[in-house]
């Protein structure tokens, strides 16, 4: 008897429709899996052995064959173990009464019997009303996230017994009324514990108020970390459509806990010795990267000087255009890569450059500065010093809130999506006051600032106008523009030079 299950595939981030057959007919006693499925597709035959086993069903002695179709699409993971395991159990005979039509089936399964949660519930439930199928069963730990998408019938089954039950009640959805809302985004670290670092608090400002990339150099210890951290909350909440997103992304990488929306912004901190395809994605089977999964969100590379050339060189693209393109054994795949980079470095080699406790040669704070200066730091918007704080800083008034500031940067996005509806797309230089007009000129004239570095300042410039919600950029925000730009290179000049 033959019998066909609805599960799907995850192909980076996208479900491809998967149909297993499973076929069990007199002949010798064997149970084959065929259908470019990976090593752990095709371990699933002992999982499934045993699973039948211990919730009181029989493997039948007879010859069995399972095929994933379509042959043509390779196919990874355990997730295809349930939907093996019901349609043996259809083919058999052994689970009378259930519908397979018009249902989706995923999820592992424990040598025990019990339904495991795996990768890409959500975008398991979405290939399943693109296909038109209007029920989906899944892991019950997964409710929630399969719950996010309208016009599927969700039901959560706990062991392969209750998913054969499940799949014999046509009516039956288990999904709760308000699963799909977002939820408000959790507190997260406050800026209210940053002592001192005026500066550094501007420059996590700007960033949040013009999605602006962000440097900060300073010793170890003064707390670039801690101030990278807040930065995601003083972003504004993200929209559902957003939050879809990342929902999507995080759970097909398995970092997702099957609950409903992701509400927070993600922060993602990787090691300097993650490689590009770490980075960026890659893989033989197009995994995305650490920039994707801090889409809408932040990517912090603490010792950005410690990261490898080819890595730094991957991040260039995606981070302008703000998706990845991934090219695999003739395959294209793009993902989303919307994300503000952090980068901190300490000033020089040892860290307590500009202190009497700086060991570092002159030659080494060179090939250190060296380092620093490449194509992607010359990318990075806004350069800004962390300093140690003062003892005066330290034992001080706890500065402002990330409410406080996040109210401020929200305003100003608001002011900049206003004026940019109201003066349609123009050059920023059209916004420039006199005087802030002229002290660009004169700094790019004096080479002190590039060709990217000017249309970075402007950049800056005029997020700082729209933070003091003013239509012209004025000499005062230049100023402060080229400040947050080039103060860090000019410290390191003197320093060099001294
Ligand atoms: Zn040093």
């Amino acid at each position: 008897m033959l019998a066909r299950v609805h599960t799907f595939s995850i192909d980076g981030l996208e479900p491809r429709p998967v149909v297993v057959e499973v076929d069990v007919r007199p002949g010798l006693p064997s149970f084959t899996i065929v259908g470019l499925g990976d090593l752990a597709v095709r371990e699933s035959r002992e999982r499934v052995r045993a699973a039948l086993g211990n919730q009181g069903f029989e493997l039948p002695g007879r010859r069995i064959t399972v095929n994933l179709a379509p042959a043509s699409l390779p196919k990874g993971g355990p997730g295809f173990d349930l939907a093996i395991a019901v349609g043996l159990l259809a083919a058999s005979g052994q689970a009378p009464g259930v519908d397979l039509a018009g249902v989706a089936v995923v999820g592992e399964l424990s040598l025990g019997g019990i339904v495991r949660p795996g990768r890409g519930a959500l975008v398991v439930a979405e290939g399943a009303r693109a296909a038109g199928l209007g029920a989906i069963v899944v892991p019950r730990e997964q409710r929630d996230e399969a719950g996010l998408v309208p016009g599927v019938a969700v039901r959560a089954v706990g062991t392969l017994r209750e998913a054969v039950r499940a799949l014999g009640q046509p009516g039956r959805d288990d999904r709760t009324p308000d699963a799909g809302l977002p939820a408000a985004p959790p507190d997260g670290p406050d800026l209210e514990d940053v002592r001192g670092q005026a500066l550094a608090r501007r420059g996590l400002e700007v960033a949040a108020a013009g999605g602006l990339s962000l440097l900060l150099v300073g010793p170890p210890g003064t707390g670039k970390t801690m101030l990278a951290r807040r930065l995601p909350g003083l972003l504004p909440a993200m929209r559902t459509a957003e939050a879809l997103e990342v929902t999507r992304i995080h759970s097909v990488c398995g970092l997702h806990d099957g609950a409903g929306l992701v509400a927070e912004r993600p922060f993602r901190a990787p090691h300097h010795g993650t490689s590009a395809a770490g980075l960026v994605g890659g893989g033989t089977v197009g995994r995305p990267g650490e920039i994707t999964l801090a889409h809408r969100g932040v990517l912090f590379l603490d010792e950005f000087p410690e990261f490898r050339r080819d890595a730094l060189e991957a991040l260039r693209q995606p981070l302008e255009d703000a998706r990845v393109v991934l090219v695999r054994q003739g395959r294209t795949r793009t993902f989303p890569s919307r994300t503000l980079l952090v980068a901190a470095a300490n000033p020089c080699p040892c860290g307590h450059h500009g202190s009497s406790r700086c060991r570092c040669g002159r030659q080494d704070l060179e090939r250190y500065r060296r380092k620093l200066s490449g194509p992607l730091l010359d990318r990075i918007d806004v350069h800004v010093a962390c300093p140690r704080p003062s003892a005066a800083e330290i034992a001080g008034a706890p500065a402002e809130s990330t409410a406080a500031v996040r109210e401020r940067v929200a305003g100003a996005r608001a002011f900049a999506a206003e004026r940019r509806r109201s003066t349609g797309p123009r050059r920023l230089e059209a916004d420039l006051a006199g005087p802030a007009a002229e002290r660009l000129e004169r700094a790019y004239l004096g080479e002190t600032l590039s060709a990217r570095g000017r249309a970075r300042v402007l950049r800056i410039g005029r997020t700082i106008a729209d933070l003091a919600v003013s239509d012209r950029i004025t000499g005062d925000h230049l100023d402060e523009a080229l400040f947050l730009r080039q103060h860090v290179a000019r410290d390191d000049d003197e320093a060099v030079a001294a």
